[in-house]
C-alpha cells in the first residue's frame, strides 16, 4: 500500500518511478486481508483506485517478481540494481484460465498461507494486478509436461525464462518493504507448532475470507467444520522481552475486527479476546464500544500462560489469569487466533536499521523509508507517511 502510494503520488506531478515488488502482484499484505478497519471495507477499495491510477500513467513503470540487489550512489544519482525473476508469463497472458486447467501439478497457495491449494501455474488472487498468471518452478515439471505451453493460444508461456539483472538510474530511493507476522512457532507455550487450530492473526484473515479457503465458511484447519468458541490471545510474543519486546501497535484492532467478522458470519458462536492492555486509537475505539457491547464477545484482561489440548483432543484449554477477578481460568475454544505482531522484512542492502530489524529513518539523502518497514502502523498511517515522502522525494531531487 506504501510503495504503490508513494509511486502514483510522485507520477501524477510528471515524475518517472520505477515499481520494484518480489511478488507476482502488488497490493503486499494489504491485499490478502478480508476487510480493513476503521471501515471494515474490502482491501480491494483502496487498492483498486491506486491500481487505477497506476493503469493509466505511463510514467510508471512497474516490475513485479523483481527485488533489489544493491543501490550505490547519491541523491540525484542512484544506481539500483534489478534481479528479474524469470518471466515464465508474459504480458500476453489474458488470464483466460486455460493453462490452470491442463496443468497436473499442485502447490501449496501462498496467498493463503498454505490452507489452500493452487496448480502450479496459477492466478495469484481474484484481484491480482497485474492479472496474469504465474507459475511456481518449484512444482512445475516445465518442458518435460509442456501442456500449459500447447494450451495457450497466446503465446504467453515460455518455460526456458531465465533470471534477469537489470541496472537502473534513479535520483531518489523510496523503501517500502513492509512487514511480516514473527515465527508464531517460537513461541512455545501457545501451541502454534502443536496444534492445527493455533492459527495466526495474518492467518486467520484468510481463512475468514469469502475468497479464502472456506469459502463463505470459517473452518478449523483440523477437521474442516465451523468453529463455534473462538479465543484471541492478543500480545501472542509481543511486548515480551522473550521474543518481540514492542507494541505492533495494529494487532488489538485487528482482533476487534476479527470478533466482529465472526459475529457477522455466526451471531451465536462465542468469542473470547485476552488482553493485556487493549490499545486502539482514533476511529477504532467505535469497534471497541461496538465489540464492548457485543454479549457474545468477551474481553478478558489477563496474559495467556499456555494453550493445551482436552483429554478428549476434541478442544483447545486456554490457560490464563483473569487479572480483573483475581484468578487462574482455564478456557476451552475450537479455534485459537494468535496476535503475534509485525516484523520488519529483512533482505540484505545497505541501510540503516535499528535494533529489531525496522529500517531507521535516517539514511542518506534521497533514501526514505517509508510506513511498516520503519515501524507498526495502519494503512492509513502508511499511506500518509508514503505521501509525505513522495513529497520530498519531489522536493529534494531534480
Ligand atoms: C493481522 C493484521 C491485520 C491488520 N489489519 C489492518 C486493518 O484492518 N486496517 C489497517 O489500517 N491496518 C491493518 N493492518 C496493518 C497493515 O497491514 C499495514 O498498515 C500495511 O500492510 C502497511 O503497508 P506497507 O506498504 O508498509 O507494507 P506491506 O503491506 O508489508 O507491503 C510491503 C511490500 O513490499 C514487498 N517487498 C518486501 N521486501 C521486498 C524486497 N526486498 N523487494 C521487493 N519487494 C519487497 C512485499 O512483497 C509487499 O508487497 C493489519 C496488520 C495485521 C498484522
Amino acid at each position: 500500500m506504501s510503495g504503490v502510494t508513494a509511486a502514483v503520488e510522485i507520477a501524477e506531478v510528471g515524475r518517472q518511478v520505477i515499481l520494484v515488488e518480489e511478488k507476482p502482484y502488488l497490493g503486499g499484505n494489504v491485499i490478502k486481508m478480508n476487510n480493513y478497519f476503521p471501515k471494515l471495507c474490502p482491501p480491494s477499495c483502496g487498492l483498486e483506485i491506486n491500481f487505477r491510477r497506476i493503469r493509466q500513467n505511463s510514467r510508471i513503470k512497474c516490475f513485479t517478481s523483481t527485488t533489489v540487489k544493491e543501490i550505490s550512489g547519491e541523491i540525484n544519482n542512484f544506481r539500483v540494481k534489478l534481479l528479474h525473476k524469470p518471466n515464465f508469463i508474459n504480458n500476453n497472458c489474458t488470464a483466460c484460465g486455460n493453462c490452470t486447467e491442463v496443468c497436473p501439478e499442485e502447490r501449496p497457495n501462498e496467498f493463503d498461507y498454505g490452507f489452500s491449494k493452487t496448480k502450479a501455474i496459477y492466478l495469484p488472487h481474484e484481484m491480482a494486478f497485474p492479472m496474469k498468471y504465474s507459475l511456481d518452478v518449484k512444482y512445475c515439471k516445465k518442458e518435460s509436461c509442456n501442456k500449459c505451453v500447447e494450451v495457450c493460444d497466446y503465446d504467453a508461456i515460455n518455460l526456458s525464462a531465465k533470471d534477469e539483472e537489470e541496472t537502473i538510474e534513479a535520483s531518489s530511493v523510496i523503501i517500502a518493504t513492509g512487514w511480516k507476522n514473527p515465527d508464531a512457532a517460537a513461541i512455545k507455550n501457545l501451541g502454534y507448532k502443536d496444534y492445527k487450530n493455533v492459527i495466526t492473526n495474518v492467518e486467520f484473515e484468510r481463512l475468514i475470507d469469502a475468497n479464502g479457503p472456506g469459502g463463505d465458511k470459517l473452518l478449523k484447519p483440523s477437521d474442516g467444520k465451523e468453529p463455534k468458541e473462538i479465543a484471541f490471545v492478543q500480545c501472542a510474543g509481543s511486548r515480551d522481552e522473550n521474543y518481540l519486546p514492542y507494541c505492533s501497535a495494529v494487532c488489538c484492532s485487528a482482533s476487534l475486527k476479527h470478533a466482529l467478522s465472526i459475529q457477522n458470519k455466526y451471531p451465536d458462536s462465542k468469542v473470547k479476546i485476552f488482553y493485556i492492555d487493549l490499545r486502539v486509537s482514533g476511529r477504532n475505539e467505535d469497534f471497541l464500544r461496538k465489540v464492548e457491547e457485543n454479549k457474545n464477545i468477551e474481553l478478558i484482561k489477563g496474559k495467556v500462560a499456555k494453550i493445551t489440548e482436552s483429554e478428549d483432543k476434541s478442544k483447545l484449554v486456554v490457560e490464563a489469569e483473569d487479572m480483573l477477578e483475581s484468578r487462574k481460568i482455564k478456557s476451552e475454544a475450537d479455534l485459537v487466533v494468535l496476535a503475534t505482531g509485525i516484523t520488519p522484512n529483512q533482505y540484505n542492502l545497505n541501510i540503516y536499521r535499528s535494533g529489531e530489524g525496522f529500517i531507521s529513518d535516517k539514511q542518506k539523502d534521497g533514501i526514505y523509508p517509508v510506513a511498516c518497514c520503519k515501524r507498526p502502523m495502519d494503512v492509513s498511517s502508511s499511506v500518509k507517511d508514503a505521501t509525505a515522502a513522495a513529497l520530498k522525494s519531489i522536493q529534494l531531487t531534480s
